[in-house]
């Protein structure tokens, strides 16, 4: 199990992502993904990410004479890296936008990939590489050269359980009672998902497969 994600934001290696990590209290990565699952909140590198972007866009609007940035979405800010098999990685990725694929889904690039980058994350960025400059001491060997904070729109991939995703569907399958939407069957029970399908296919002939797979 793997998942696969679209973002937009920032590539930057691991090397200059870690020593700013280190800079600011936290572990080095060392190449290893997040848990997809600790996003926004329990994963300590999304939670710098956001409270800088607060802080920069706070300075900004201050300095245009402005107050707001209650508007910061902090689940757009989360770092990615690509995994296969266990591997580390000498990239990582810094999103301002993203979504997950668990299987299949239309690409609503204005809904799930504005481009209109958010106020605070340039400055972010600007921070970031910052510890690419070779006053800081990380050996060129560990860097990625001009590619070291290029912005654009990438798909990444990170395996097994650093990057698990289930779309909501797959939970509410597993948990129950399902209540028929026609009348008021209640069903209970490990297979209850599938009892309720047959149910309302056979008693109330709705058309549709007994076990349908949304996009997600
Ligand atoms: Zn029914």
């Amino acid at each position: 199990m793997g998942s696969t994600t679209i973002l937009r934001g920032f590539k930057v290696s691991v090397a200059v992502l870690d020593a700013f990590l280190t800079a600011n209290g936290l572990d080095e990565s060392r190449g290893t993904p997040p848990f997809y699952h600790e996003h926004p909140d329990k994963d300590p590198i999304s939670a710098l990410l956001y409270k800088k972007i607060v802080s920069n866009a706070a300075g900004a609007a201050a300095a245009a004479g402005g107050s707001t940035t209650s508007s910061i979405d902090k689940n757009k800010f989360r770092v990615m890296m690509p995994s296969r098999e266990g591997l580390p990685s000498f990239v990582a990725y810094v999103t301002y936008a993203w979504f997950t694929v668990y299987a299949h889904r239309e690409l609503r690039m204005d809904e799930d990939l504005p481009a209109e980058i958010p106020a605070g994350f340039e400055e972010l960025r600007k921070e970031i590489l910052s510890f690419a400059d070779p006053s800081r001491g990380i050996p060129e060997t560990e860097k990625i050269g001009e590619e070291e904070g290029h912005m654009g729109l990438f798909v990444v991939y990170t395996h097994d359980i650093r990057g698990d995703y289930w779309p909501p569907w797959v939970y509410e399958r597993n948990t129950g009672p399902f209540i028929c939407d026609q009348c008021d069957a209640v069903f209970t029970g490990t297979i209850s998902w599938n009892v309720r399908q047959d149910h309302r296919i056979e008693v109330h002939g709705v058309k549709e497969s007994r076990d349908p797979f949304p996009e997600g």
